[in-house]
């Protein structure tokens, strides 16, 4: 039986695509944390601490926050030991700027990443999953508005960097319309194709 040593894996998508949930289902069957910049950003504005009173306002515009301030944030989580073996991110990196620090950092400790697990679901869909979650969470960033912006700094700066995983051969682009469950099992399948299964389970997604 097969098992991955390490489990690095990004999981980038629009929106709305639902890789926040994919991503904790990977996360939690591999036995590593999910880290999600959007989530960590929210629990400081929440807490009132100084990173959160700092980024409050360019979320609640849809903005990007500055990438040293990301990519730092990034670093410190995933040199707590409970990332030793890997990790799942979720929001990071969102440009090329990113992926350089991201490189820069995996590479000083010789690691890097196993797989991204691009999630594609058409911009209508995302639109209409985000509006919905609007009404049942009330994001202060789900508005119109906003909603539109980060879709277009999506398109515009995060999408061209899974041209750069392309050309490394690490991308899994899989299909994020269906069934929450239809969803996971594409991840599943697709990790399993590339030898990425998780410990003690080579038979997941392999049906
Ligand atoms: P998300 O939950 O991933 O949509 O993130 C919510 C917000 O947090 C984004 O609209 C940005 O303002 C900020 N954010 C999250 N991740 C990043 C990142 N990697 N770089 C810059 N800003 C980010």
């Amino acid at each position: 039986m097969t098992s991955a040593a390490s489990a690095r894996f990004l999981i980038v998508g629009p929106q709305g695509s639902g890789k926040g949930t994919q991503g904790v289902l990977v996360a939690e069957a591999f036995g590593v944390p999910q880290v999600a910049t959007g989530d960590i950003f929210r629990e400081n504005v929440k807490g009132g601490t100084d990173l959160g009173k700092k980024v409050q306002e360019i979320i609640e515009a849809g903005h990007l926050v500055p990438d040293e301030l990301t990519s730092e944030l990034v670093r410190d989580r995933l040199e707590q030991p409970d990332a030793e073996h890997g990790f799942l991110l979720d929001g990071y990196p969102r440009n090329r700027g990113q992926v350089e620090h991201l490189d820069a950092f995996l590479e000083g400790r010789g690691e890097s990443l196993d797989a991204v697990i691009e999630l594609v679901v058409p911009r209508d869909e995302s639109i209409s999953r985000l509006q919905q979650r609007a009404s049942e969470q009330g994001r202060t960033d789900d508005t119109e508005d906003v909603i539109a912006n980060r879709l277009a700094i999506y398109e515009r700066e995060t999408a061209p960097i899974l041209d750069v995983y392309r050309e490394r051969d690490l991308v899994l682009r899989i299909d994020g319309v269906g069934t929450l469950d239809e969803v996971t099992e594409r991840i599943f399948a697709a990790l399993a194709g590339r030898g990425l299964v998780p410990n003690g389970d080579a038979s997941v997604g392999a049906a």
